[in-house]
């Protein structure tokens, strides 16, 4: 027995078909959905924890790739070192869960760790490796 951690996203023409369905019933998976948010673009994007035959999920990988969903592996974790950030924003553009903003009052980044995904995509924007990113 596998587990693997995945951030997948839907783009809008997918996102309410019952995919992650056809993973537990076509190729015997078992998955929990730790985070899942639906983004300004309608995309939908999930962390889901997949557990079962190394070679089963490699399948379901496929099947769900060739449906149109985006695929990478999910860092464990995200630290934010607010002493290091310069609030210069960076990292929110890149945040599509808007876990990071800036706040519009005193412009200084606030960070949601509910809303994180742990999908990674901002640690490299930061000029001054403020984000650090587990794996
Ligand atoms: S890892 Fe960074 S970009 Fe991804 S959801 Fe979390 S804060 Fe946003
Ligand atoms: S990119 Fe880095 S310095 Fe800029 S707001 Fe984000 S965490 Fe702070």
């Amino acid at each position: 027995m596998k587990t693997r951690r995945l951030v997948l996203t839907f783009p809008e023409n997918i996102v309410t078909k019952p995919i992650t369905y056809k993973l537990v019933k076509n190729f015997d998976l078992e998955f929990n959905i730790l985070r899942a948010e639906i983004t300004t673009e309608m995309e939908g994007k999930i962390l889901i924890e997949i557990k079962g035959n190394k070679n089963q999920i490699e399948k379901g990988i496929e099947y769900l790739t060739k449906e149109g969903v985006t695929i990478q592996e999910a860092s464990k974790d995200i630290i934010m070192d607010k002493d290091q950030c310069i609030h210069c924003g960076l990292c929110t553009s890149l945040c599509i869960t808007k876990a990071l903003t800036l706040d519009k009052i005193n412009f200084k980044l606030n960070f949601n760790k509910d809303k994180c995904i742990l999908c990674g995509f901002c640690q490299n924007s930061c000029p001054v490796n403020a984000i650090k990113i587990k794996m």
